[in-house]
């Protein structure tokens, strides 16, 4: 059977080929019933693809739902739906905005994470380029993304018996991804042909649609290009400096070139972290040729970008050698109208040895106009972090604010949940939900309704869990350590705790650790037993990363630990949709100031999981005394980092110890812990309109897209 031959569609269903290649099938929960009510086992063994499984559907079943009356409910009132958003007509922006449709946002971002057939993100900062792009759709913001396909892909993660992390590249399958080609050695005009410092790199584009929002990815692994240029796009933050700033090169200039082929001038340019940045050059390049002086290019290009920074570790963002970036921009300068030296200094940045580099959060902080942070607190880090390029103004007065993360709602809310919203909020909560006032309802829910949805949640995960780990004992003979670390082992009425995120080091993935023989008392209570959840990847390259993960291995398979830890390989979408819907606590101590924000803990609290924190991030906001825990050591600044970690687990032990552990298990006569459910629901409340992606794509719009769209058109 040739699996990459299309089935054809019944024509009164034809409709479902355009909807398996528009994502926006994945956050419609009725989308995935129409999935499922075709062929459930199918659903499951392509990982919910809808490409792959129209592929390899049987005919049979097709045409069966094409006479199935309760089907075609379903997809008519589906196909209704869809059409409503492509249209994007009596939204939220259409009906705000009437006189901006027509213009168009270009969003630059390395990654962009959407689905698990795509993937082509590590992390948080792709996860919320996704949600972003998402929730555009949903309201109806004009945006288009600007990309990269990664043929390989970020790694897959899989842990040794001995618990080292092997990561393995595999070539995705072009032909299962929903994805289109719109540039090819076929199409009109041929691939896109970037002249670089002297030579030509290829260039395909292929397009992903969002709902009424499409994503433009860029890939260099054509036949036509030399072996190191199809290298390129290979891998998501993998290769040397040079490859990377080639690969910049090609995201910001060759993501300007590749919208004038399409025929698509933004208005507005948004660059979501400095990585696409050499677009800035590239634009204000076309302005200079197009006449305009450098000093007229620069100010139209400031009046209409936005650049968003997202990390205050200051190895966070990119920098290059001058002589990287003179060997590759030799001759560009010029027709920019300016000269190396001023060339240079657009980026020139300490490089905190004595030297100087040429730092793309400092060019794009020259070179936007507009900037943020992605939280309150990480606004205030950023505006200190980079005052010395603004000597004249106080450390207040940088020009630095924040917009805090949010994520989307319909991506990341359980089925279940979802229901129950519906059911107590009403059957608009969804068209609702940035309405802190709907959310007063959660009231409304009975307290033994949320907590069997949630118990109900909770086993969804531990079985799922266990199913991973029974089919890899199947396949490769894993050893028995495995099967045990990977959780067969863990207790439903346990307290559990999920902590799950890249392994890097500020993030302190042992601190819990570091008083074993108490944490060992906490779990092991034979009334109140406690259980922790890992999950996440460390990069490749990052020694320390891996060598956390290891150490957490030999926790998860040690006899004294009982089994109460384990750890879920290949941290993704997939995985962390589990772990947010089914954990009883959401964990997160990272060493602060450096978590700029994190979304893993808004997605949990939406699920009904609290948030247990140090205040970093988005939680030194969130946080209101009533709907989670504070990690708060009562330190001030200027201990030493050993003083911290110290003062910080102290202060862990000391929450879960005399109030999560006791506040979980205090239950009433029918088995419902009362006083733990009303913090749920202050989570909830607090959590689901405040940081959604709606929250946060409108106050992008408000605060920076329309102003900006404004300055183009007084242009
Ligand atoms: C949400 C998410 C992240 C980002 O969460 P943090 O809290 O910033 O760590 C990373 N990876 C995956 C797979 C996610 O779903």
């Amino acid at each position: 059977m040739d699996m990459h031959t299309d089935r054809a569609l019944p024509a009164r269903i034809g409709r479902l080929r355009e909807l398996a290649y528009n994502l926006w099938w994945s956050w419609q929960p009725n989308a995935s019933w129409l999935f499922q009510h075709l062929d459930k086992t199918l659903w499951e063994l392509t990982h919910h693809n809808p490409v792959k499984f129209l592929q390899q559907i049987a005919p049979a079943k097709l045409e069966a739902a094409a006479t199935d009356a309760a089907f075609l409910r379903n997809y008519d009132g589906l196909m209704l739906s869809f059409d409503k958003c492509l249209t994007a007509k009596g939204t939220w922006f259409t009906e705000k905005y009437p006189q901006l449709a027509g213009h168009t946002i270009a969003y630059f971002s390395a990654e962009f994470g959407m689905h698990v057939s795509l993937p082509i993100y590590s992390g948080g900062l792709g996860i919320l380029a996704g949600d972003h792009c998402k929730e555009a759709s949903d309201i109806g913001v004009p945006l288009v993304g600007v990309g990269f396909v990664y043929p390989q892909g970020y790694f897959q993660q899989r842990i040794t018996a001995e618990g080292r992390q092997e990561a393995t590249y595999e070539r995705f399958d072009y032909n299962a991804a929903p994805m289109e080609q719109v540039i090819s050695r076929d199409t009109e005009g041929g691939l896109l042909r970037l002249h670089l410092n002297g030579s030509v790199i290829h260039v395909a584009v292929w397009r992903v649609r969002l709902g009424s929002v499409s994503l433009y990815l860029m890939d260099t692994d054509v036949e036509e290009n030399d072996p190191w240029n199809r290298e390129l796009s290979a891998r998501l933050y993998g290769g040397d400096q040079e490859t990377r700033i080639r690969q910049e090169m090609v995201l910001g200039i060759g993501g300007i070139r590749m919208l004038d082929r399409l025929g698509i001038r933004p208005a507005v340019c948004h660059a979501n972290e400095g990585h696409a940045s050499f677009m800035l050059l590239e634009r204000i390049r076309q302005l200079v040729q197009g006449g305009a002086s450098f000093a007229d290019a620069v100010q139209h290009v400031r009046a209409t970008t936005l650049f968003t920074t997202h990390t205050p570790v200051p190895a966070g963002h990119d920098a290059f050698s001058f002589h990287l970036v003179e060997k590759h921009f030799a001759g560009y300068w010029e027709e920019l109208g300016i000269d190396r030296e001023q060339f240079l200094a657009l980026g020139g940045h300490p490089d905190g040895y004595g030297g100087v580099n040429f730092n793309m959060t400092a060019l794009s902080l020259r070179l936007a106009g507009r900037y943020n942070g992605v939280s309150e607190l990480h606004g205030r880090v950023s505006r200190a972090m980079w005052h010395s390029m603004w000597p004249d103004k106080t450390e207040d007065e940088v020009p630095i604010t924040h917009i805090t993360n949010g994520v989307h709602t319909p991506t990341w809310i359980a089925p279940e949940m979802d229901k129950l919203f519906t059911k107590y909020l009403g059957h608009d909560w969804r068209d609702r939900h940035d309405d802190p006032t709907l959310w007063e309802r959660i009231y409304d829910v009975p307290d033994r309704e949320l907590w069997e949805t949630h118990t109900h949640l909770k086993h969804n995960l531990l079985n799922f869990m266990r199913e991973r780990v029974r089919q890899d004992w199947m396949k490769e003979s894993a050893g028995p350590m495995r099967v045990i670390a990977g959780g067969t082992l863990l207790n439903p009425h346990a307290l559990t705790i999920c902590f799950a995120r890249r392994f890097a080091t500020y993030k302190r993935a042992l601190l819990m650790f570091k008083d074993i023989a108490r944490l060992k008392r906490i779990l092991h209570d034979d009334w109140r037993p406690v259980q922790i959840v890992f999950a996440g990847k460390a990069h490749p390259a990052d020694a320390p990363g891996r060598s956390l993960i290891y150490e957490i291995y030999q926790l998860a398979r040690d006899h004294n630990l009982g089994g109460r830890i384990a750890f879920v390989e290949n941290y993704d979408i997939h995985v962390a949709k589990h772990l947010v819907r089914g954990a009883d606590v959401w964990l997160n101590n990272p060493r602060p100031p450096l978590e700029a924000s994190g979304t893993s803990g808004q997605k949990a609290a939406l699920n009904g999981a609290p948030h247990c924190s140090i205040l970093d991030g988005w939680w030194y906001e969130g946080y209101k005394g009533t709907n989670g825990w504070a990690i708060d050591p009562g330190v001030s600044e200027g201990v030493s980092d050993d003083e911290r970690d110290a003062a910080d687990a102290l202060a862990l032990y000391r929450v879960l110890e005399e109030e999560l552990v006791p506040l979980y298990f205090d239950r009433d006569s029918d088995g419902v812990p009362r006083r733990w459910v009303q913090l749920v629901k202050e989570a909830i409340r607090t959590a689901a309109p405040i940081y959604s992606a709606r929250r946060m794509v409108k106050e992008y719009t408000d605060r920076m897209y329309v102003p900006a769209i404004q300055a183009s058109e007084g242009k």
